[in-house]
């Protein structure tokens, strides 16, 4: 299975980070060995001591498909989930100044923790659906998917253009503004809708 990821797909976070909206969706990729499942600790990277959290609404891929239509985009995903896309955001600064890409920055061992995935008919409106990120107790990122740049349909339309998507994939969907570092002895906790998702603490 392969983990594609969303960039830039809320614009209040795009402003955040100083970024320009993208006209098309901004895609990375991460391997396999970036899962994290379980609600098992995240440990800190001893390469970045800028290690970012961005909470994610999370696809996951029911069927193989290339070149899929956007009208027919929803029937290649039956169950959503959260996901952190932990970032190494010092790194990624200095790729990004240079023009470099960001793998090292992305796609590092564990770098995206994923939640339990729930069949996608159990939402009422997945364009109208709430997330919340709280560390140690605060909330950090409250995001609701009706602020999306790119619909679910139009990423899974544009990705499969290039990518062929395959059964189990999972696509996290991008972040919305409130993003920043962990540290050592967090808790996090995020809910999708009103149910937690994710438990886990930093080390
Ligand atoms: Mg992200």
């Amino acid at each position: 299975m392969k983990v594609i990821a969303i960039g830039r797909n809320y614009a209040a976070h795009v402003k955040e980070l100083n970024n320009p909206l993208p006209s098309s969706p901004v895609i990375f990729m991460k391997p396999d060995t970036a899962v994290l499942k379980d609600n098992k600790p995240f440990y800190i990277p001893d390469f970045s001591s800028d290690i970012h959290y961005e909470l994610e609404v999370v696809l996951k891929v029911c069927k193989e498909g290339k070149h899929i239509a956007e009208k027919f985009a929803a029937n290649y995903f039956d169950e959503v989930g959260l996901g952190i896309d932990f970032t190494a955001r010092d790194i990624q600064t200095i790729h990004k100044e240079k023009g470099l890409p960001w793998e090292l920055a992305k796609s590092f061992d564990n770098s995206a923790a994923i939640s339990r995935f729930i069949p996608k008919d159990q939402i009422a409106d997945l364009n109208n659906l709430e997330f919340e990120l709280k560390i140690n107790n605060e909330t950090r990122q409250l995001g609701n998917t009706k602020n999306i740049l790119f619909s679910f349909e139009k990423i899974i339309a544009f990705v499969s253009q290039y990518i062929t998507l395959k059964k189990g994939d999972l696509i996290f969907t991008g972040t919305p503004e409130g993003v920043g570092q962990v540290h050592q002895g967090d808790k996090l906790e995020a809910w999708l809708a009103d149910e937690q998702f994710l438990n886990f603490d930093i080390k």
